[in-house]
Parts: C-alpha cells; sequence; structure tokens
C-alpha cells in the first residue's frame, strides 16, 4: 500500500485550503500539496480572474486514508465545514439551506494531471427540498431538473457504483435517458422538459433503490462525504492505477480532493461549457483553440453526445465571453509561461474559469511555442529548453506517408474518411476494435485500434496500437489528448464511420466500403485521412534536410525549429555528445544530427560483411598461430578500409573504436553445410573442426572467452586491430584529416588485462608511426562494464587514458541480472515496483549508478586528465543523461537518432541545476569537466551560469 511520505500528522495540521474573491491560501508552486488542479485553481483567484469559490483537501489526506484502513483524518471535519462557511459567505446561499442552496463539485485533482482517469461530482447538495428553494431563486425549474437528474446519475455512477466495470456495457441511467428521449421523439437532452427531467430524477432514483438496496441519500452532508470519499477512493480505481504505471507516477503522490461551487452552463442559451488551448496543440500555431457547447454542463463537451462548436464561433454567441477567454487566456500564457490548456463555464453571459494546466502538445507544436515564445518574449531561451521533453523530439523524427503514393490510393478510391488530425505522423497497421485485442495482436504486428469513442479503460491498447481512430470527439476528446501526450497518431472525430463492434466492421455505406478486424489500414495524422491498405513511409522534415538532403531548410519550418532549439541547447550543455556507429553512413548521420564523435564503434560488427565471415571463422578455428596469422592478414585490408571510411566522415572528431569483444560462438558455423563450407576452404578435415567448436563451447558465454580475454589470449588479434586503425590514420592524415582513434579495451576486470593490451596497442602505433612516418594522435582507454573495474578505478585510471561505462554489461554484472533471459521476470519486477523503472533502459541509480559515482571520484583523483564518457545504450535516455552531467562526465554515447534527444537532455541538466546547491560530488566533478582553456570558449550563457554556481557554492562554503 501507500507508504507515508509527507510528514507526520499532528493535530493542528492544515487540511484545507480555501480560494475565492481575490484571495487564496494555496499557490501554483504547491502541486504537491494542493495537486495540480488545486494548486492552478488558487493561483488563478491570485491573479484575480474569476473563479467559483471553494477549497482543495491536501493530498496528506489521501495518503493518510489509504495507511489508515480507510480513514480519514480527526480534524478534517471541522476543516472542511470551516472552508464551507467560507465559500457560503461569498456565494451569499447555504450548503443544505432549503431556500437558498448552495451546490458545490467534488473534484479530483493529481500532481500531474491524469485525464479522466479519476471521478468529479457536479451540483451536490440538490434533494426534494433545496431543489425548491433553487426553483424560487432561479425560476428556472428546466435548468434546476436538469442540474437534479445529472446529480443524482454522477453520484449513483461514481459514488453509489453503478457505473459499469467495462465501459460497452450500458450504463443504467443513460438507459433510462435513452428511453425518454426515444418516447418524447427527441435527439438530445436539451429538448427534454422540466417534467420530462423531473420524471427521469424519480426513474434515476428508483434504479438506485433496485441496484443498490439503498436509497439515495437527501441529505447534503452524507452527500458530500460520500463524494469526499469516492474521489479518494478513484486513485485506487484499476484505470488510474494503469496509468500510473504507465506514467510512472509515484502511488505515493495521492490526490488532492477540490470542493468547489457550482457555476451553471446549462442555465439556458446564454450559457454553456467549454474547453481550450491557449495555442493549437497540433502545430502550436499562436491561435486560441477549442470547443464549446451551449446550454451544457462538464462532461457533455468530451463525451461526444453533442457535438461541440470551434471556439472561434463563441463571438457569434457571446462576443463578451469570447473577449474576455481570448484576455485571461493571454493572461494566464504570460504568467505561466505556457501554452495552457483551460476549461470554462458561460453562466448566462458572465465567464468562469474552472481549471488550467500546461497543455499537453506534439513536437511539432512544442518546437513551435518554444521558439515563437522566445520571438514574443515570453520566455528566455534556457525556460524554453525547459518547455520540451527530450523524449519529443523522436516524434519529429518519425516517418511520414510518402505523398505519391498516397495520392495513387486515394486516386483509387482507397479513401475511407477523413476526420480531425489529432495526433500527427504516419501509422499502418491492422484494424482492433478493443484494448484487449490490440495488446493482444500489438504483440506480432503492427496495430491500429478503431473506437466509436476512447475513455480512460482503453489506455492499454492506445498504448499498444501504433495508431488511433475514434467515430466522434473533437481535438479535445480523450482519444486526442491521450494520443497527444503518447506521441501516437490518431484520428478523430470521423463520424461517417458506422463502427460495429459486435460485427466487428467499420463500413461507411456511402461509399459500399467495409473494414473487417485485421485489415491493414493507413492512418494520417497530420491530415486527418484513414486509407484503406497499407501506403509507404518517407523521412521525416527534419531527416530529409539533414540525412536525406533532400529538402532545403527554407523549405522546411519545422526543422528551422528545431535547428533554433539545437543551437540553444548547445550554447548551455556541458556534456559532449557522441554517436554509437559502426559504418559510414551511421556515422553521417550521427555527425548531421549533431554527434560531435563516435563513442562506440564495434569492431565484430565488420566482421559480418560480404565474405569477411569466413576469414573470422578461419581465424577462430585454427589451432595454431600461424594459421591465425594467416587468416588476419586477410581481414585486415578490410578492417583497414573500414576505419578509413570513418575517420574520412569523422574528420578530426573523437572516434572511439573498440576491440573485439563478443564471445566467440556468435561467429562459428551453425549448420552441416557451413562446416563444410569451411573446412574446403581451410583444407582442412571437417572432423577437426567439429573438434574445435566442441573446444570452444561454454557453458556461460556471458561470462566466458570474450572482451579483452581474446585479445590477451591471441595477441595477434588485437595486433591486427591496431595495424588497421593507426594505418587507417595514417592514410587520412595523408588527406589531410587528423584523426583521432581511442582504442577502447573491453570488459576489463584487472588492471593488469588493461596494462597487456596497452602494450600492444603503443607498440603497433610506434611501428606504424615509423612505418608511415607520421605522428599519430591518439589514446587508450578502457570500458568500465565489469563491476571490479568500476571498484579498482584508482588502479586502473594509472594506465587508462580515459574510460567509458558500459552500461549494458555493467548493469547486467552488478545486478546479476542476464538482459537476454530477463524476459521471464522482469516485466514482472517492473510492475510490481520491485525495480521502477527498467534498468536497462534508465541508469539504476542507486545500484549502477553509484558504481559510476565510485568510479569517476576514484578514476579522477588518481589520474587528473582522465576522460569519462559513457556508450551504453541508456545514453541516449534523458534521465540517465542528467545523471551523467552530475556526475561530471565528459559526454555521453548515444545511436545517431537519439542524438538530438541527448543534446536537449543535456542543456536541460544545466538549466535544472541553476537553482540548486551542488551536492559535493557534482561540484568537483564540474571542476574537473570544464578545463580553464575550454572555459575561456564558452558562451556568455553557460559562464554565468557556471559563475552562479560557483557563486552557490562559495556561499555555502563558507557558512
Ligand atoms: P477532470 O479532471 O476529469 O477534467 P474536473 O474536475 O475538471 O474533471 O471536472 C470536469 C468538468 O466538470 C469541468 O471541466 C467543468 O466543466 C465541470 N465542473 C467542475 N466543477 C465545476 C463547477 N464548480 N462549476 C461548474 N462546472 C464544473
Ligand atoms: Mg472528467
Ligand atoms: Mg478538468
Amino acid at each position: 500500500m501507500i507508504p507515508v511520505t509527507s510528514k507526520p500528522m499532528t493535530l493542528d495540521t492544515k487540511f484545507v485550503y480555501t480560494f475565492g474573491d481575490g484571495i487564496a491560501e494555496g499557490k501554483a508552486e504547491m502541486k504537491n500539496l494542493l495537486g495540480g488542479k488545486g494548486a492552478n485553481l488558487a493561483e488563478m483567484v491570485n491573479l484575480d480572474l474569476p473563479v467559483p469559490p471553494g477549497f482543495t483537501i491536501t493530498t496528506d489526506v489521501c495518503n493518510h486514508y489509504y495507511v489508515n484502513k480507510q480513514r480519514l483524518p480527526l480534524d478534517l471535519e471541522r476543516q472542511v465545514y470551516e472552508a464551507m462557511q467560507h465559500i457560503e459567505r461569498i456565494m451569499r446561499a447555504r450548503f443544505g439551506d432549503s431556500d437558498n442552496p448552495l451546490l458545490i463539485s467534488v473534484r479530483s485533482g493529481a500532481r500531474s494531471s491524469m485525464p479522466g482517469m479519476m471521478d468529479t461530482i457536479l451540483n451536490l447538495g440538490l434533494n426534494d427540498e433545496t431543489v425548491e428553494g433553487l426553483i424560487f431563486r432561479t425560476n428556472n425549474p428546466r435548468f434546476v431538473y436538469d442540474s437534479y437528474r445529472r446529480f443524482v446519475q454522477m453520484y449513483g455512477d461514481v459514488v453509489l457504483g453503478l457505473k459499469p466495470e467495462n465501459k460497452d456495457d450500458i450504463d443504467p441511467f443513460e438507459e433510462i435517458l435513452d428511453a425518454m428521449k426515444t418516447k418524447k421523439r427527441v435527439k438530445s437532452d436539451v429538448e427534454l422538459t422540466a417534467d420530462d427531467l423531473k420524471l427521469l430524477v424519480q426513474q434515476f432514483k428508483d434504479v438506485i433503490k433496485k441496484k443498490t438496496g439503498k436509497k439515495f441519500p437527501e441529505d447534503p452532508h452524507e452527500q458530500l462525504w460520500g463524494a469526499i470519499g469516492a474521489v479518494l477512493n478513484s486513485w485506487m480505481n484499476e484505470r488510474a492505477i494503469a496509468y500510473r504505471k504507465m506514467y510512472d507516477i509515484p502511488e505515493s503522490w495521492g490526490t488532492a480532493v477540490n470542493v468547489q461551487a457550482m457555476v451553471f452552463g446549462n442555465m439556458g442559451e446564454r450559457s454553456g461549457t467549454g474547453v481550450a488551448f491557449t495555442r493549437n496543440p497540433a502545430t502550436g500555431e499562436k491561435l486560441l483553440y477549442g470547443e464549446f457547447l451551449m446550454n451544457a454542463q462538464g462532461e457533455d463537451i468530451v463525451a461526444g453526445i453533442r457535438t461541440p462548436l470551434p471556439i472561434i464561433e463563441l463571438q457569434q454567441y457571446d462576443r463578451n465571453a469570447h473577449r474576455d477567454l481570448r484576455r485571461i487566456c493571454d493572461t494566464l500564457e504570460h504568467h505561466f509561461k505556457d501554452m495552457m490548456d483551460i476549461e470554462f463555464t458561460i453562466q448566462e453571459g458572465k465567464l468562469y474559469m474552472l481549471q488550467c494546466r500546461a497543455g499537453k502538445r506534439t513536437s511539432a507544436s512544442a518546437l513551435r511555442i518554444a521558439v515563437d515564445m522566445v520571438k514574443e518574449k515570453i520566455l528566455h531561451p534556457e525556460e524554453a529548453l525547459m518547455r520540451i521533453e527530450p523524449n519529443q523530439l523522436d516524434q519529429i523524427l518519425r516517418p511520414v506517408f510518402d505523398e505519391a503514393e498516397k495520392k495513387r490510393a486515394v486516386e483509387q478510391g482507397h479513401l475511407l474518411t477523413k476526420g480531425l488530425n489529432a495526433g500527427p505522423g504516419a501509422a499502418t497497421g491492422k484494424v482492433y476494435f478493443n484494448a484487449v485485442d490490440a495488446v493482444e495482436h500489438a504483440k506480432r504486428g503492427d496495430v491500429i485500434l478503431v473506437r466509436i469513442e476512447t475513455s480512460p479503460e482503453d489506455i492499454r491498447g492506445m498504448n499498444a496500437a501504433k495508431g488511433i481512430v475514434t467515430a466522434r470527439g473533437g481535438m479535445t476528446s480523450h482519444a486526442a489528448l491521450v494520443a497527444r501526450q503518447m506521441g501516437k497518431v490518431c484520428v478523430v472525430g470521423c463520424s461517417e464511420l458506422e463502427i460495429d463492434y459486435k460485427n466487428r466492421t467499420i463500413k461507411i455505406p456511402k461509399k459500399k466500403l467495409v473494414v473487417k478486424e485485421g485489415d491493414e489500414i493507413s492512418i494520417d495524422g497530420t491530415t486527418g485521412e484513414v486509407i484503406v491498405g497499407k501506403i509507404k513511409t518517407k523521412p521525416s522534415e527534419v531527416v530529409s534536410v539533414l540525412v536525406e538532403k533532400s529538402l532545403k531548410p527554407a523549405q522546411a519550418p519545422i526543422y528551422q525549429r528545431y535547428a533554433q532549439i539545437m543551437k540553444w541547447a548547445d550554447e548551455f550543455r556541458l556534456l559532449r555528445i557522441r554517436a554509437n556507429a559502426d559504418q559510414p553512413d551511421q556515422c553521417e548521420h550521427a555527425v548531421a544530427f549533431g554527434a560531435e564523435g563516435i563513442g562506440l564503434c564495434r569492431t565484430e560488427h565488420m566482421f559480418f560483411g560480404g565474405n569477411r565471415i569466413d576469414a573470422v571463422r578461419e581465424m577462430i578455428l585454427s589451432e595454431t598461430k600461424e594459421e591465425r596469422a594467416k587468416a588476419l592478414a586477410k581481414i585486415l585490408p578490410y578492417q583497414r578500409q573500414d576505419f578509413v571510411e570513418i575517420f574520412k566522415v569523422m574528420g578530426d572528431r573523437p572516434v572511439t573504436i573498440r576491440t573485439l569483444d563478443p564471445p566467440l560462438h556468435e561467429f562459428l558455423p551453425k549448420t552441416e553445410a557451413e562446416i563444410e563450407l569451411l573446412s574446403k576452404q581451410m583444407k582442412v578435415p571437417k572432423e577437426r573442426i567439429h573438434r574445435r567448436l566442441h573446444q570452444l563451447h561454454e557453458m556461460n558465454p556471458m561470462l566466458g572467452f570474450r572482451g579483452c580475454r581474446l585479445g590477451i589470449l591471441f595477441p595477434e588479434i588485437t595486433e591486427m586491430q591496431m595495424k588497421a586503425i593507426f594505418e587507417a590514420a595514417a592514410i587520412v592524415r595523408k588527406k589531410g584529416i587528423r584523426a583521432v582513434p581511442e582504442v577502447m579495451i573491453p570488459f576489463v576486470g584487472h588492471v593488469r588485462e588493461l596494462t597487456l593490451q596497452k602494450e600492444i596497442a603503443n607498440r603497433i602505433a610506434e611501428q606504424v608511426m615509423k612505418e608511415k612516418s607520421v605522428r599519430l594522435q591518439y589514446l587508450v582507454g578502457t570500458m568500465i562494464e565489469v563491476p571490479r573495474a568500476a571498484i579498482t578505478a584508482n588502479e586502473i585510471a594509472k594506465v587508462a587514458e580515459f574510460f567509458s561505462f558500459g552500461t549494458n554489461d555493467l548493469t547486467q554484472l552488478t545486478a546479476g541480472l542476464s538482459r537476454d533471459d530477463a524476459g521471464q521476470f522482469l516485466p514482472y519486477y517492473i510492475d510490481n515496483n520491485v525495480y521502477e523503472r527498467d534498468p536497462f533502459q534508465s541508469i539504476d541509480k542507486n545500484g549502477v549508478g553509484k558504481l559510476m559515482g565510485m568510479a569517476v571520484r576514484e578514476g579522477r583523483n588518481a589520474n587528473g586528465t582522465l576522460k569519462i564518457g559513457i556508450c551504453g545504450e541508456h545514453g541516449g535516455d534523458p534521465a540517465t543523461v542528467e545523471f551523467c552531467h552530475s556526475l561530471g562526465l565528459n559526454y555521453v554515447s548515444c545511436s545517431p537518432f537519439r542524438i538530438p534527444i541527448a543534446r536537449l537532455a543535456a542543456a536541460r541538466a544545466v538549466i535544472a541545476e541553476k537553482n540548486i546547491i551542488s551536492p559535493p560530488m557534482q561540484t568537483s566533478a564540474l571542476k574537473s569537466n570544464v578545463l580553464p582553456q575550454q572555459a575561456n570558449k564558452l558562451s556568455n550563457a553557460k559562464r554565468a551560469i557556471l559563475l552562479k554556481n560557483s557563486s552557490l557554492r562559495r556561499s555555502k562554503a563558507m557558512y
């Protein structure tokens, strides 16, 4: 269950924070305590924006509730009623009063938004008596009974648990409502009369009695505490738990509960409700973007029952409200310095704000908003960088549909429909109609999830799918919101589609088209097109400019914003960024994405091309040194040529080359035919090869004859590789390229291992330099991937000129986890929080990270000029990049397509650090990271930050 993370409760702990009438006890910075919704409601009140008064019950109460067998803290009741009086004073109405009743909403609100995952109850406080009072006050019985039936329904669904578990099952209240609409021959509930609604209330209450055996609670106080309990319980509902898992939200955060005076969008045609983004969340264009409905309340907008109107049309309904809305959005953007997502209600011409938060956006939109807001002087560049999630950059590198192919498909009549472009990108996959099927089939191939509309129950399916299509809902529907956050391709509001869950088909009667479950469709989330069949994709704009060079920057606005963001990131970051690349074309991509060197070139990847593998096998299966030398001589020219090509691409950037690493069995012939062929080539009997294969067999190759062990037992292998490297460097030197090879010895556990290999490297380097009469610049260093190497870093650093953390092996060996065998249990471990995150994706800071920290400290103590980097898969993970920055590493190395992510993450690490006092380890690391001559070259911005850091450090030391 939930561990208690907050400070212990005492008798005078404050559980309730009020807001209203220009004064709030909370503020935006208090999200941890008040949840995102509560903190921002308070902030909007402090900004003097029109917000109905209310109060927030803290997340501490939620934690207390779960730690104490779902009991509430003692003093809460008193504090709640005191705060209720605060609302009553401002609203001039009283909760439960039959003449002049105050109605409230009870709303959930976690620290980070979990759209639609938890529950909200509106119009609370109504009963058969207060209804009369409200009718008397408003003289609007239709509105009052509409509110009443909504309340009874929500209370029944949420508090009394009548909402069906499976959302495809029918809600009992909806069933009754539909029957009433049919009977009255109306399409929408807006057309129902006061009497119809009054009857509905009675029918709703009857169904509650029938299904729960209890009467609907007429007592407003019972209603209030029931609703508070239900909101707290919704923190532990299945979909909230699933959502938290997906977004790494700790259970211990808890939800706050917001109680707020109701304002009414359902009072008639001069009232309404809406949701909006201050800019377009798909493209970033600076235009108020959203939807509204007149004479409606709360969820009507997202429920897809009535089709909402685009916000621009609000002008025609209520000019003043539209003007106020725009003004408020402007205020919010300048105050929060971000694109905001807002919820509002208009009650008889007066606008009220009910929520605001930073808006979720696509990566293209994030780039545009960040760049534009700097232009508009809302943001400084360093703030703009903090507005873009590094991982999001992945989206703008993803392929898009080939336009010509798509056009052809459309001309051939394959266009199924066109909907709203809610989540940009291109996706092709097989159609499935529910989350369970989507998850199942996604294991075997790409899936497109097709739903009439999505709801929180569908998130697992949405996560598994490549793309999402819905028939109902607008740009702010659940599907659109969640898809954008997940970075999924998404098309919503395809109202032409007849989706039949039972027969598992999509039909468009007009076009006589039918798509069945398992059929392939292609969806274009940038244009909203849904097309039958598979369409070829092509590289994205950024990739077209940088890698393919098929587009000019001037034709590529997304690229231009990307380039601007990268330029800013480079000004701030201290870490250098390198790439893991083995081939010249990969190196080219890496440089295009901004790589400043190669951090890992795996020589064995070069062993597979063409007929090289034969020579490699010959080398491995040799029984004598002479035989081996003969085979190696065949490999040398290939390997040398590979390095020549790589050095040509990389110029004077450093290239880290790792000597042969994998266990030999990976290269050996497996089939009898291969063995036969090899025996002919080597001119040796088959039996000898079989015998040798038997000798080389290992029980546990991961810990076997691999890494530097190969080069130590067979020094001629290392000699050949060194020859290839240094001769290649000499060759390109003649062409004016000053290649800087960094020879990296893998799987070192003992300093002697490194010493032995380094001797070979130095000897061959000298030899080549003499032969070719050139001076070559090079380094010899080691991977730190065996725990013993990290532990003895002080010894190893005396021999090594650089360290590079091989965090894949280091994680395997530190945690005793074989990555190849972890599939059986690691997913369970992560689902059940044994490890919070996959340690192969993001560094396990408390385990592997500690070893790294120790190796950095001891290594630098022993060798002041030691260069340190990381080359494991982790190098492209933003959290790991930040961690590497804090350790004071010199560089991170990752796959070419993750380089933009690493550049941004490295800059953000510096910016995030600006406001905190560096812990001691970080301090010394930073010092050695910035050498004096390097510091001179720093831009003003960077120097400013460093100075700020160092002054913080000094002042801390003085006191
Ligand atoms: P969610 O977190 O799912 O968005 P909310 O608590 O924001 O849930 O409530 C959903 C909607 O209910 C709001 O967008 C708003 O339209 C309506 N609502 C909530 N509180 C009030 C209120 N005090 N007055 C009027 N409408 C409200
Ligand atoms: Mg909701
Ligand atoms: Mg909301």
